[in-house]
């Protein structure tokens, strides 16, 4: 039986290229890029490229980039490793849908018992704007953190919108991490437009290979390393780089962004035609998150209600059929009950 596997959001298929790449750069044979010798040497060439062709995909520069072992990874640097910039505002304010990596990272954070504010959504699932502004213009708030898309119903938060307002705080201003992870290749991301100080990324969700993820740190910004080891990434994340799974991913990075105007197209017309026979079978089929045409919304991303089947039944009998979806879960996002989700 074919199988068609709607998941991306949760991983997607390694793309043929990358795959070749991939293979390629173990085959190459490559040393530690730490080492100086010709094998090392050439493992810091590969890492050095990777790192250039990802910021030239992102717009920024290369040394604002370090490679990690995931997004979740990347998040908890951000959100952890900016805390003792200011011990006196170590309080976090993040939307109440954030991924569970950034939810616990703002746990870690808030520990000793700084302030933590989890602001909600409404139905469409984007924050309360005026309410995220407010919480995060309060005294103790040293960072904010708010995705730019979100992996279950495919909302768009308005995180340019929010470092605009932020701006006017001046010295006061709490540092912003995005978790973009979801955003990337799905929808325009220019990082310095949006004016954050971090963006965590993931290469797995792109076509990428499995654990590679990417922090974008804003020159300037400092972090204290999660981990003691040695100097790698500029003294930002110590650990041995897995060179050939960075070389794979850059190009996945670098294809993602280079095709993304045209994966939005499809989307956008593959979603019609899902949404319309979905609808001529299941007329009372209900859209979770932002409206069916909205601009604020995945174009990927399709969580449906389908009233009277149990998600996770039907994710199940789905799977029997030889179609992989996912069935979201309340509790992940404490905004949204009772939906089935086709991504
Ligand atoms: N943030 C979002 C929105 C995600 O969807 C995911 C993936 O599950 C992550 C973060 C974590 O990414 P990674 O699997 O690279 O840790």
């Amino acid at each position: 039986m074919n199988r068609i596997y709607l998941d991306h959001n949760a991983t997607s298929p390694l793309r043929d290229e990358v795959r070749r790449r991939y293979l390629e750069a173990l085959d190459e044979g490559l040393g530690n890029p730490s080492s100086v010798h010709a094998e090392g040497r050439a493992a810091r060439a590969g890492l050095d490229e990777a790192r250039e062709r990802v910021a030239a995909a992102l717009a920024v520069h290369e040394d604002e980039l370090v490679f990690t072992s995931s997004a979740t990874e990347a998040i908890h640097m951000a959100v952890l490793g900016a805390r003792h910039a200011d011990p006196a505002r170590s309080g976090l304010v993040t939307s109440a849908v954030e991924h569970s990596a950034v939810l616990g990272a703002a746990r870690i954070r808030t520990r000793d018992g700084a302030p933590r504010i989890e602001v909600g959504v409404g139905a469409d699932g984007r924050i309360a704007f005026d309410e995220f502004l407010g919480a995060a213009s309060g005294e103790r708030i040293g960072c904010v953190s708010l995705q730019l898309a979100n992996n279950e119903v495919g909302a768009l938060q308005p995180v340019a919108a929010i470092t605009a307002e932020l701006a006017r705080l001046g010295k006061a201003r709490p540092l912003v991490h995005t978790d973009a992870v979801q955003a990337l290749g799905r929808v325009p991301l220019a990082l310095r437009d949006l004016d954050v100080d971090f963006a965590a990324l993931s290469a797995h969700k792109v076509g990428g290979p499995l654990g590679v993820g990417v922090l974008y740190r804003r020159k300037g910004r400092s972090l204290v390393p999660l981990m003691e080891g040695g100097g790698q990434e500029s003294d930002a994340r110590p650990g041995t780089e897995n060179v050939p799974a960075i070389v794979a991913a850059a190009l996945a990075i670098e294809l993602a962004v280079a095709e993304q105007r045209a994966a939005l197209a499809r989307y956008r017309e593959l979603g019609r035609a899902f949404w319309s026979q979905l609808r001529s079978v299941v007329p009372d089929a209900t859209l979770n998150g932002p409206p069916v045409d909205a601009l604020e919304r995945l174009a990927n991303t399709w969580n449906v209600s389908l009233p009277g089947l149990d998600g996770r039944t039907l994710v199940a009998r789905l799977d029997l059929e030889g179609l992989s979806v996912s069935s979201g879960s309340a509790c992940a996002s404490g905004s949204l009950e009772d939906r089935k989700s086709v991504v």
